[in-house]
């Protein structure tokens, strides 16, 4: 099978990445998806709060996907669902598995990976105790309650406060259960401040900083967890333990870039995101192969996704049409002070159109801050900031004029107290 561009993954990613492909004049395009429909994560995702950047409406997820799915059928890509992409390689060869077709060998002009992200689980995290029935992962919850019809427990423990474990805090609740308390290791929240909002507060859910839970009592089903408060270096305080009877513990301890078939393919990851480097047009460290959404970095809203694929989406079409230049000035991203990380990690200035978005995380809470960003040492924008957290993604916009006075030369954005 012979195709311009093959897309792994059917979220909202791939979906955008797909469409920005064809409208930029890639005639054959093929999308790959392992589940029984299109739409990734999102068709779990029945809460509303979607969309809000791309088309300024509050939608659930299903219906953000929705409008994607539309959109492929009308342009007429072509895409298979139900089959399993299982390897890439650099001579951008992609190996697939399905019922009907069995086992195929694509040859690709240019590559997209959009394979989105899965959850860290009990094993990752270490907590000691049986492997009773009960411990699900937040979006495994969401998938069972949202999708297959079932109720996972009755009385509910959350470790973890990121977006996910928020939301089923509050849709485990109106479906009839008790969530007892989410309880977070860190001083802050992961997730969405509106989130803790609308899915804590408005339903009176305790929320627990600097505390974790330390065992789980229960042989066949669980029976109950212990939590406890962690000192400074997250190691629990003695005498701190209380005992919630519980029979069911959820936990939303992060999420990790699914990345297995990129590091296959040699494609270089960055320790910081676990996705791949990126430059402007999201182009991994192989030509050719391009990376965009969840798979790259965790996003915390679906738009930033759909703006960063529409951006891989037009580089692969550049690519394949052979305007991509590779031998003008380049600019690397650096971290500064109080920022985790920065994609993309490289920008080649001849490849911009008007403006990009640098899209980062800081390490901690900031008031009342600002970002500074600097070009060899001097500063080229600052953005004020009443607040930043680690739970929101930041995201700083750059017109090509602001750069383009400078030869090769790293930009660097840091965190300042004012
Ligand atoms: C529970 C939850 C709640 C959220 N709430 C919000 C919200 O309120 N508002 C908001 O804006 N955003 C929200 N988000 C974030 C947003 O939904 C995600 O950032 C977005 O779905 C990521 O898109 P993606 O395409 O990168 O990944 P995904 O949606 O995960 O899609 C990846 C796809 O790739 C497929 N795949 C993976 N490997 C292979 C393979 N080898 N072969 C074939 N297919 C493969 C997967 O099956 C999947 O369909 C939420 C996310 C979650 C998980």
């Amino acid at each position: 099978m012979k195709y311009d561009l093959v897309v792994v993954g059917g979220g909202p990613a791939g979906l955008a990445a797909a469409i920005e492909a064809r409208k930029n004049g890639v005639e054959r395009i093929v999308l790959i998806e392992r589940d029984r429909e299109l739409g990734g994560i999102l068709q779990q995702c029945i809460h509303n709060g979607f969309g809000l950047h791309v088309f300024g409406e509050q939608l659930t997820g299903p219906e953000y996907a929705e409008r994607f799915i539309n959109e492929l059928n009308n342009l007429k890509i072509e895409y298979l669902t139900n089959t399993m992409v299982l390897e890439i390689n650099d001579k951008k060869e992609v190996y697939i598995l399905n019922q009907e077709l069995g086992f195929r060998r694509i040859e690709a002009k240019a590559i997209i990976l959009s394979m989105g992200c899965r959850e860290r689980t009990r094993g990752a995290i270490g907590i000691p105790g049986f492997r009773p029935a009960g411990i699900f992962t937040a979006g495994t919850a969401q998938r069972f309650i949202n999708i297959e019809g079932y109720m996972v427990g009755k009385k509910v423990v959350i470790l973890g406060s990121g977006d996910i474990g928020l939301i089923m805090a509050r849709r485990l609740t109106l479906e009839g259960a008790k969530v007892l308390a989410v309880v977070e290791l860190m001083p802050y929240s992961t997730g969405l401040t509106r989130n803790i909002v609308q899915c804590l507060h408005d339903y009176n859910i305790p929320l627990f900083f600097e505390h974790t839970v330390i065992d789980i009592k229960g042989k066949n089903r669980v029976e109950g967890v212990t939590i406890a408060k962690v000192d400074n270096n997250r190691v629990p305080i003695r005498g701190t333990e209380v005992f919630y009877e519980c029979d069911t513990l959820l936990l939303s301890v992060g999420l990790i870039p699914e990345n297995e078939l990129s590091r296959n393919a040699g494609i270089e990851i960055d320790a910081r995101t676990s996705g791949p480097f990126v430059n402007e047009s999201m182009e991994t460290s192989i030509e050719g192969i391009f990376a965009c959404g969840n798979v790259v970095h965790v996003h915390d809203l679906v738009d930033f996704v759909t703006q960063e694929a529409q951006r891989a989406g037009r580089g692969a079409a550049r690519y394949i049409k052979g305007e991509a230049i590779d031998n003008g000035v380049v600019i690397r991203t650096v971290n500064g002070n109080g920022i985790r990380y920065i994609v993309p990690q490289k920008l080649r200035l001849e490849n911009l159109n008007d403006e990009i978005n640098l899209f980062m995380r800081v390490d901690n809470i900031y008031n009342n801050c600002r970002l500074d960003v600097k070009l060899d040492g001097k500063i080229i924008k600052s953005f004020k900031k009443r607040k930043v957290t680690p739970g929101e993604m930041e995201t700083v916009k750059l017109k090509k004029s602001d750069l383009s006075t400078y030869n090769d030369c790293s930009l660097s954005i840091e965190v300042v107290k004012e």
